[in-house]
């Protein structure tokens, strides 16, 4: 089966069998992608709230978002 990664728009195989967890990255292509949907997710929410719940992220992922402008740094919120 097939998908568009609604970030980057690539169309990529997705491949998962009914009873197994779905592919760590759904629905996008990349980590990177998944990151950049995270990121803009919690831009979002930093205008209306709080601390980001940075610790659910991997470090992949919290590089992958300082990287892309998020700000990850705990020791700066008021
Ligand atoms: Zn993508």
């Amino acid at each position: 089966m097939q998908h568009t990664c609604s970030i980057c728009g690539t169309v990529y195989d997705f491949v998962w069998k009914e009873g197994t967890p779905l592919p760590k990255n759904f629905p996008f292509c990349s980590e990177r992608c998944k990151a950049a949907d995270l990121a803009k997710w919690l831009n979002e929410e930093y205008a209306i709230s709080s601390p980001l719940p940075s610790l659910i992220l991997s470090d992949t992922e919290r590089e992958l978002l300082v990287e892309l402008g998020a700000d990850l740094d705990d020791d700066d919120i008021d």
